[in-house]
């Protein structure tokens, strides 16, 4: 990758994932931020963890820490992050109007060698690129938290965005190490939010009728669903779950689908059912209190670490 240059919009949880995964294949990485103070806590936090990834064994790459942490460095200012970058990714908080004056601005200042990428979990890429004159380099390259343990990045672009800007990026992920997806064309929620919001919708519903618990209705994914599909999709799973494949699978249960779907009722409206969301914290702070969300988020990071190393001998 000897020297070429990424430039990183935002160093937050997210622009820092991507600072650490860009070093770890020995891309020259610079952070830019509209607040300098962070940009330096960035790098003290960069540093350190580098240095616990390394201690534990699951420094990704094969760099040193010390070595990655010399590709990284800060930038204050936009024109110089921008000036020779091969991609920008970009990672300010998910407000539209603050992503669209933020294009605005890079629009006049990108080369035509470079990809402009969103780490936005939400907006269509069209909804900040579309009066852009660069607006064909342009796409989302969406991670999900946290992007060093989770390989997948969900790659959408504008109808506007060229093939060669889709495919560079999916490219440029696979040296990564990351696993990456592409959406022949943009959709709201992409498609993690899409089956992660259709699974969030069918447990509220079974929670709210007071079917199952909580604890319950998690563990159905946990010690369930979630076994094999860490392994392999929904399709693959159905693909094997039948005699003569997945065809034989959709003959065979597919009116069995049909009538389950059929009685799965409304959409809920999670933040506006008071009562149901007040048992579903309930529950969840039962089973994790809040003041213990760090040390499960760690304990989690780790076991995602080993799980990682697990599927790649899958
Ligand atoms: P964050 O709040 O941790 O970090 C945002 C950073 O952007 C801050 O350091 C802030 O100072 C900086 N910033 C604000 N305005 C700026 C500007 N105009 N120019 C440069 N920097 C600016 O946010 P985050 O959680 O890292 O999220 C960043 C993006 O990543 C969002 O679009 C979010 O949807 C997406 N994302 C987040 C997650 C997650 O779990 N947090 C997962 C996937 C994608």
């Amino acid at each position: 990758m000897g020297g070429q240059r990424i430039g990183i919009v935002g160093s937050g949880l997210i622009g820092r994932a991507w600072a650490l995964l860009f070093a770890s294949a020995g891309y020259r990485v610079q952070l830019y931020d509209i607040l300098e103070s962070q940009i330096a806590t960035a790098l003290d936090e960069l540093r350190e963890e580098l240095q616990q990834l390394e201690a534990k064994g699951a420094l990704r790459g094969n760099l040193t820490a010390a070595a990655q942490f010399e590709l990284i460095s800060g930038c204050t200012q936009l024109k110089e992050l921008v000036q020779d970058a091969l991609h920008i990714q970009e990672c300010v908080p998910e407000q539209l109007q603050l992503k669209r004056s933020l294009y605005a601005q890079l629009d006049d200042l990108l080369e035509p060698q470079t990809v402009l990428a969103s780490s936005t979990s939400t907006f269509m890429p069209s909804l900040f690129s579309e009066k852009l004159k660069r607006r064909s380099q342009i796409l989302v390259a969406h991670p999900l938290n946290p992007p060093y343990f989770i390989p997948l990045v969900e790659l959408v672009p504008a109808p506007w965005t060229t093939e060669e800007a889709v495919e560079r990026t999916r490219l440029l992920m696979l040296t990564l190490g990351q696993r990456p997806v592409v959406l022949r064309r943009e959709i709201q929620g992409f498609a993690t939010n899409r089956i992660q919001y259709a699974i969030l919708n069918e447990v509220w519903r079974l929670v709210s009728t007071g079917i199952i618990s909580v604890a319950d209705a998690d563990r159905v994914l946990s010690d369930g669903l979630g076994m094999r599909y860490a392994l392999m999709g929904s399709l693959e799973t159905a693909h094997l779950n039948a005699p003569g494949g997945v065809a034989d699978y959709f003959q065979r249960f597919g009116g069995e689908i049909a009538a389950v779907s059929a009685t799965y009722g409304p959409t809920p409206d999670m933040g506006a059912e008071a009562e149901t969301l007040a048992e579903i914290a309930r529950q969840c702070e039962e089973l994790v209190p809040l003041e213990a969300l760090p040390a499960r988020r760690a304990a989690r990071d780790e076991f995602l670490t080993r799980l990682a190393e697990l599927k790649r001998q899958f």
